[in-house]
């Protein structure tokens, strides 16, 4: 009965679980894998870190591009 949705991810450097919440008007839980496209555009570009290794992250829809900080690719899902 949450009012966000949210998206597990896994860390890049450390493999620590890290959730992503989006307002996007879904609820639940989706893997980074399978996530609903207007959820996944909702998450474009957010900033998050990772609590084990303090890795910043930004979190894209689209194909990693030269940036300074590591970027963590999720994944929308084509059927939505
Ligand atoms: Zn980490």
């Amino acid at each position: 009965m949450g009012l966000y949705a949210e998206v597990i991810i896994s860390c890049p450097d450390c493999g620590e679980h890290i959730t992503l919440q989006s307002g996007a008007g879904d609820h639940g839980w989706h893997t980074q894998d399978s996530v609903p496209k207007h959820i996944a555009e909702s998450l474009n570009g957010e900033e998050t870190w990772c609590k084990k290794c303090d890795a910043k992250l930004v979190i894209t829809t689209t194909r990693p591009e030269t940036l300074n900080v590591p970027l963590y690719v999720i994944k929308p899902r084509v059927d939505a």
